[in-house]
Parts: structure tokens; sequence; C-alpha cells
């Protein structure tokens, strides 16, 4: 099956979402290819009932806004219904469950893999990489780290009810996670290579967790790293033993870059981020990067779904050969 468009948006996330509608608004023909659902990232990554620190009206995209119901921040399970929204309110052409897995530019051809193992291939003038920067979880390299009672992701709180848990991070996920664990009546523990959780953990998050901490409600073991995991036990930095029935890693996320490397984007600097020039956000002749695929690994978020407006519009004006629009200035967001 060969599908053939103008533009080629790899990413379904909220940025490759908004290229597509931006995109099809100036007349071009614009399919979507995600290996996930709409939203993947947020989708795999939110634990249920999990609100965004970005008020709803940075969050909205292009020509679609943002009511909320309770004049709140979104739910993870909200936004995913407003992507939902966007795509019908745009008419978008979204491939989900497609996974680019190779392909060559100058012309631009790709094969998508498919959940049933179909090959299907997808030719373009114009690629646009919108592919996030959250492709696998960090790891602690340490030994059982890959045994079955260590996950990457919280899930549903509701599984860790009567278990005692140990949640290792000290950023928003690891805090949001041990407050929800100790809420569905789990014995928690945190452990966190510094002193104190992140200085930038949500402000309404922070001191109900210092104030759990301090009085032992959820055990501290700060500053201390796992150093060993076996299904007995988890052996902490100064030899202590914790008896737990869950770990649950929440060191944050990393990209893996293979789709720049197959795609000849190259890469810079500690993060690996791609080059691209800023104003236009091209790579080459036919290739564009746009959202937090541009920021490469980030070890706090600089790059995120707000200031990220502006790259449809960069890539629009490219296309159009019109001058670029001036950046948006954007508020910072706390550690994820
Ligand atoms: C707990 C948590 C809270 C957060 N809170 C906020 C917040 O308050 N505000 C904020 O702005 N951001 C927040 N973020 C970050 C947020 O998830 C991202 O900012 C947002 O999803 C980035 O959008 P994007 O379109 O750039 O990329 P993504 O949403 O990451 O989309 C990338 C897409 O590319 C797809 N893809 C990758 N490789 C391939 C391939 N080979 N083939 C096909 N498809 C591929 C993925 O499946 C994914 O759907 C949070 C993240 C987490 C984990």
């Amino acid at each position: 099956m060969n599908r053939v468009s103008d533009v080629l948006v790899v990413g379904a996330g909220p940025i490759g979402l908004e290229t597509a509608a931006v995109l099809s608004a100036e007349g071009h023909d614009v399919q979507v290819v995600d290996a996930g659902p709409l939203g993947a990232t947020i989708s795999r990554t939110f634990p249920p009932h999990t609100r965004f620190f970005t008020s709803p009206e940075r969050l909205a995209l292009f020509g679609l806004a943002i009511a909320p119901l309770a004049q709140e921040k979104l739910t993870g399970e909200e936004y995913l219904a407003y992507l939902r929204q966007y795509v019908a309110t745009h008419e978008l052409k979204v491939d989900t469950f497609t996974e680019v897995v190779a392909g060559t530019v100058g012309p631009v051809r790709l094969v998508g893999l498919t959940a049933s193992g179909l090959h299907r291939t997808y030719e373009a003038r114009t690629l646009v990489l919108a592919t996030g920067g959250t492709d696998r979880p960090r790891r602690l390299g340490v030994p059982g780290e890959d045994l079955p009672h260590v996950r990457s992701h919280l899930g549903d709180p509701h599984r860790y009810a009567g278990r005692r848990v140990l949640i290792v991070g000290g950023r928003n996920s690891a805090v949001e996670s041990a407050l929800r664990c100790y809420r569905v009546g789990a014995q928690v523990h945190l452990c966190h290579r510094r002193a104190a959780v992140h200085e930038r953990v949500k402000f309404w998050l922070r001191p109900e967790v210092q104030s759990l901490l301090d009085e032992g409600a959820i055990v501290g073991h700060l500053p201390r790293e796992v150093v060993e995991i076996t299904r007995e036990h988890v052996v902490l930095s100064g030899g202590e033993r914790l008896e737990v029935d869950d770990i649950v890693l929440q060191i944050g996320y990393e990209q893996d870059g293979e789709l720049f490397d197959m795609f000849g984007v190259p890469r810079a600097g500690g993060r690996g981020a791609p080059v691209i020039d800023p104003v236009t956000m091209r790579v080459s002749d036919d290739v564009y990067v746009v959202g937090t695929a541009t920021a490469g690994t980030q070890d706090r978020f600089e790059i995120f779904i707000e200031n990220s407006h502006d790259h449809p519009q960069r890539v629009a004006a490219a296309l159009a050969g019109r001058p670029a629009p001036s950046p948006r200035r954007a508020r910072p967001i706390p550690e994820v």
C-alpha cells in the first residue's frame, strides 16, 4: 500500500498534529504517522488523572481553543480528548500504530510497520519529524533493574494498594507518584540521590510531600542511591537493605535519535539535539524537525508544548518562502 502526500509528519503528538493543521490550512496535502495512538507520549507517561502544569490556553493548538469545564489545569485524559477533537476538526489524515522503521530522503520515502505487521510505504516532498524526546525511560544501570517488579511507568495507582513501594527520583513524576501511592494506602519509600526533592517540583505538591517525609508517613531515603535490586530486597548506598514489593523508577526519559540518523539529521552536544536552522526548523531541503524533538534529551524541560507553537508556523513560512514569525516567550515548567 502506497500513500503519497505533499508533507509527511512523523509523530502525532501535540506539535506534530499542530504542524499538520497549520500546513493543511496553507493548502498542503499532509499525512501524519505515529507508532502509537494520538498523543502517545501523554497516553504512555501520564498516570491516570495526572494534570498538566501548563495552563489550558497554552496547551491549545492552532485553530481550536480549549474550554475546560472547571477552569482548571487539564488532566492527560482531557488533553487526549482534545487531540481527538483536533484531528476531527481539522480533518487530519493520521495513521496511528504505524512505526517508521526505514526510509530515505531526496525524495522522501518511508516504510511504516503497522500493528498487524504490514509494511506501508509513504512518499512526500517534505518530511517533518515531530518525534518528541521521551523515547525510552532512563535507566539506573544497576544489577536487577530488569526484574519484573521494577517498572518505569507508575500506571494506575490502585495497583499499589496495600503494597510496599519504592519510588526512585526526586522530581515531579517521583513526588507525584509517591503521593498518589500513599493516598491509595501503599507503604511508600522515596529514594533520591540528593538531600531534598527538587526545588522546581510543582508548588502544590512540594509542601505536602515534605510534610509527609518530615513525619515519616512517606519514608525518605535522601540522599541515597540504589546500588542493587534483587527479588528479596533493594540495596541502597550506605548499605541499607529495603524489603519492598514494587520499585518504580521515575528518573526521566531519553531521546533515541534513531530517526535522525536514518534521515541524515546531524546531532550535536551532550543532549544529542538535532542541528536545525532555528528560524525555519529546517535541516536540509526536504527535512524539518519541530516540537520537543528539537531539544534532544532534556534533563529539565526547556522546550515543551507552549514554546513550540511557533515551530509549525516557521515550517509553513519556509515552505511558502515567507519571513519567519518572531519567537514566543514561555514560562518555564517544573521538572517532570
Ligand atoms: C508526567 C509528565 C508531565 C508533563 N507535563 C507537561 C506540561 O505540563 N506541559 C508541557 O508542555 N509538557 C509536559 N510534558 C511533556 C509533554 O509530554 C511534551 O511536552 C509533549 O508531549 C511534547 O509534544 P511533541 O509533539 O513535541 O512530542 P510527543 O508528544 O512526544 O510526540 C512524539 C510522537 O512521535 C512518535 N514517534 C516517535 N518515533 C516514531 C517512529 N519511529 N515512528 C512513528 N512515530 C514515532 C511517538 O509515538 C509520539 O507520539 C510532560 C511530560 C510528562 C511525562
